[in-house]
């Protein structure tokens, strides 16, 4: 089989929310899992709402879930490309010039829905003559450009949805090029699709009646026509669509609310899936877990109370080597040790600062009186250094013998000496990070 060349193809009019990652995802980490190539394409043709912070904004969305394109294109530095493939179809009799205005078309809707007839595009156009269309230009309108669908039905084996079907002669021929020259997404795609050998495209199903047309262009164009996989598409938990003009769910406000990338990107994939939505432990683990024909084909709703469980837990279960970068740029210390004792108790990496606070910084919380006898001794019977887990259990069951305490009034007392807090890590691995004499100075109700 041929090398996988898959590709994401944004246009960069917005920030991409978890829709948008969802089909970036899908196209990265399958091209990663067959060691094939991950295209990032800019659909910029559209110059009047695309921007350069927009695409500097996507690839830095993409680097967050650690996503390096292999190669990157922009369509608004390929435009010779279209110029020639327009030429290419023109010379074949598939292009048309037309001239009716918006007006015009939808007033001609109009009376073909009272007269009970479909709203397809009549090719009024292709009747023109020379002589028409000379008068049409004279009276300063400019042509727009048509393709000319043939009757046949496209048919593709989708890699979600199974066998599809479209009825062509349900279509109006597209138009492909604006009258101010510029082209359309529709012919545009197909040539860079063409020219970069991309051998399968996977996209929302908002596409399905694209790729009818596309696929008559390709055949049109010449080249091989790509497997086509259209996946269902992600809503808000009210079931409204994501809107990346509304702004609706954009991965730069995940990022900013402190979600785990490896959480946004496991439910992403997931959701709407019969595979569970569980935490992973790294993008190849997720790659190896998507399944085309494992995407259901209702809507999915992105649930942002889920992401925040899912998060939450993708960190309870990281491992050290996966986050001591960010623990270093978050000024945060104490190795391994530190990481593997508070990991359980945050759901927003940030908060592990809060536990490296307690521990680094020198601190006092004051003793409750009725407790100040129990941390004196629990002073007195603490054992010198090198702590293991053996010489934890021993401390703890002097403290028990001595005091009499048991359960909470044993260890609540110590923790909130030790931290602070009524809740927190394990004092067991507290203690070694804390210190001989930091726990001593605690207990003892004195700075330390
Ligand atoms: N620019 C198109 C979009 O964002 C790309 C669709 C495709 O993948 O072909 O919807």
């Amino acid at each position: 089989m041929s090398k996988l060349v898959l590709r994401f193809a944004p246009s960069p009019t917005g920030l991409l929310h978890v829709g948008n990652l969802r089909t970036a995802l899908l196209n990265a980490l399958l091209a990663r899992r067959a060691g094939g190539t991950f295209i990032l394409r800019y659909d910029d043709t559209d110059t009047a709402r695309s921007t350069a912070e927009f695409a500097a904004a996507i690839a830095r969305d993409l680097e967050w879930f650690g996503i390096v394109p292999d190669r990157v294109e922009y369509q608004s530095a390929r435009l010779d490309r279209y110029e020639a493939a327009v030429a290419a179809l023109k010379a074949a009799g598939r292009l048309y010039p037309a001239y009716e205005s918006e007006e015009e078309l939808t007033l001609r809707r109009g009376l073909q829905r009272s007269r009970g007839l479909p709203p397809v595009y009549d090719r009024a156009a292709l009747k023109l003559t020379d002589a028409d269309r000379a008068r049409l230009e004279a009276e300063g309108r400019r042509p727009y450009w048509r393709f000319k669908l043939e009757p046949n039905p496209a048919i593709w084996e989708d890699g979600v949805r199974g066998p599809q079907h479209v009825d062509m002669t349900s279509l109006s021929d597209p138009v492909l090029v604006r009258a101010d020259g510029t082209f359309l997404y529709t012919l545009t795609s197909v040539v860079d699709d063409l020219e970069f050998g991309v051998t399968d495209i996977i996209r929302g199903e908002d596409h399905v009646t694209n790729t009818g047309v596309q696929i008559q262009l390709f055949e049109a164009l010449g080249g091989a026509t790509p497997r086509f996989a259209h996946h269902n598409l992600l809503t808000l938990p009210s079931g409204e669509g994501l809107s990346k003009r509304l702004g609706h769910l954009s991965l730069q406000s995940l990022r900013e609310e402190g979600y785990e990338p490896l959480a946004v990107a496991a439910i992403s994939v997931l959701v709407g899936t019969s595979e569970a939505v569980a935490p992973v432990e790294s993008l190849d683990a997720l790659a190896a877990r998507i399944d085309l024909s494992h995407i259901s084909r209702a809507p999915a709703r992105f649930d942002p109370a889920e992401l925040s469980a899912l998060s939450a837990r993708t960190l309870h279960q990281m491992p050290y080597e996966r986050v001591a970068g960010r623990l270093a740029d978050l000024g945060i210390g104490g190795g391994e040790a530190f990481w593997l004792a508070v990991r359980g108790n945050v759901s927003r990496l940030a908060e592990a600062q809060a536990w490296w606070h307690v521990i680094s910084r020198s601190a006092c919380w004051g003793r409750d009186p009725q407790d100040a006898a129990f941390l004196e001794s629990a002073a007195a019977l603490l054992p010198e250094e090198p702590w293991d887990a053996g010489a934890y259990r021993a401390w703890v069951g002097a403290l028990k013998t001595v005091s009499g305490r048991t359960g909470h009034s044993l260890f609540a007392p110590l923790r909130i000496a030790l931290t602070g807090q009524a809740k927190g890590p394990e004092l067991a691995a507290l203690l070694p990070l804390l210190g001989r004499d930091r726990v001593l100075a605690r207990l003892r109700g004195v700075d330390g």
